[in-house]
């Protein structure tokens, strides 16, 4: 059996050291030793200044849309997983869903000034599949109107653009540390900032607003995490060099063997280097995509169709829009497996698959 996606473990015994320090302190959460030490080491490793280790990208999300006082419409992307559109609602916003770049796959940059209304606060949009938006377009819009930018950085782990760090982009930036992305702690999630007064709103938020034992500075909930997720966090950090040129060289194969396919990839942002988070490819027929997808999985080969349906159709809580280019596109883009411990012989496996199905 080939999942789409495993998740990295690192060596047991790495992580059991670090298990032993928690049983000697006897400190299993409300920002540890390993919290404030993950914070460090990630600040450092990513080159930014502020981050905040919170429970995970949801509530990542959810406190940058509450941090920022956001009301009323929120432009946002209707490709993307399910959290981007459910955190507008869920702090109590309206999505206005702009289409997407039929290259780049992310929301595009010329179509938002179109959809901005009076009510408009701000702009969250998602770097999709790690790759960065169109900061630059995005920033100049929102400077002209007067809105703020959070962006979804649950894929953009390492991701830079220029040299500097995509997580340094927008008012404020979400990434997730689940399982199943490149990097993670079991659960967990960043929130990154620019601006100190923010940081220190979220950090607030994070711990029920304490402010010392029985002072309150703002409205908080519980956004912690724990010093085992930490721990993992440590663990993995050690390894993300390797789990990079691990899934590079996956890539590179797969773009190899797949050059004669009937599909496309995602055309990259040209001063940004992809990190690798995922292999989509959009096929030139969504019956091409149906019949590769099911004969892979005839051999227990598993893709997904992320993301697909368009968000901006699919939620019984959203007024369904219906945008030409996400339409399209959702429905024809399919990723393959790719995870530290695939072997190229299953690389290679996977291709001769896809390129039966096409040849036949
Ligand atoms: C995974 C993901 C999230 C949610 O992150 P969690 O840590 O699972 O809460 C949000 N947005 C996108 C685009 C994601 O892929």
């Amino acid at each position: 059996m080939i999942p789409v996606t495993k998740p990295f473990l690192p060596p047991q015994g790495i992580y059991q050291n670090y298990l032993n320090g928690i049983w000697k302190r006897q400190w299993l959460t409300n920002m540890g030793p390993l919290a404030s030490d993950l914070e460090m080491q990630l600040k450092e490793h990513l080159d930014v200044q502020h981050l905040l280790f919170v429970t995970n990208g949801t509530v990542a999300l959810q406190f940058a849309i509450k941090a920022l006082e956001l009301q009323g419409e929120i432009i946002t992307t209707p490709f993307s997983f399910v959290a981007t559109t459910s955190s507008i609602v869920w702090e109590c916003c309206t999505p206005v869903f702009v289409d997407i770049d039929p290259e780049s796959l992310n929301i595009d940059a010329d179509k938002i000034e179109a959809a901005i209304t009076e009510n408009t606060s701000a702009i969250l949009a998602t770097h999709v599949y790690g790759n960065p938006c169109d900061v630059e377009k995005i920033e100049a819009i929102a400077k002209k109107h007067n809105l703020k930018v959070i962006y979804d950085a649950a894929h953009a782990f390492g991701v830079k653009i220029n040299g500097k760090s995509v997580f340094e982009y927008g008012d404020i930036a979400a990434c997730s540390l689940h399982a199943t992305k490149l990097y993670h702690s079991v659960e967990g999630g960043l929130v990154i900032t620019k601006d100190p007064e923010l940081l220190k709103k979220i950090a607030y938020m994070r711990n029920f607003g304490f402010d010392g034992p029985g002072h309150f500075a703002e409205l908080g909930i519980n956004g912690k995490n724990s010093e085992f997720h930490a721990a993992m966090g440590l663990a993995n950090l050690k390894f993300v060099e390797d789990i990079h040129e691990k899934r590079k060289s996956i890539t590179q194969r797969y773009d190899e063997k797949l050059k004669n396919l009937k599909a496309v990839r995602p055309v990259w942002h040209k001063e940004s280097e992809n990190n690798f988070a995922y292999y989509p490819l959009v096929f030139e027929s969504e019956e091409l995509m149906v019949k590769c997808a099911e004969h892979l999985k005839l051999h227990e080969i598993f893709t997904r169709r992320y993301f697909y349906p368009s968000l901006a159709d699919s939620l019984p809580y959203v007024k369904p829009q219906h945008l030409p280019v996400t339409d399209d596109i959702s429905r024809r883009v399919l990723c393959l497996p790719l995870y530290y411990d695939l072997t190229s012989e299953e690389v290679d496996l996977i291709c001769r698959l896809i390129l039966r199905v096409q040849n036949n």
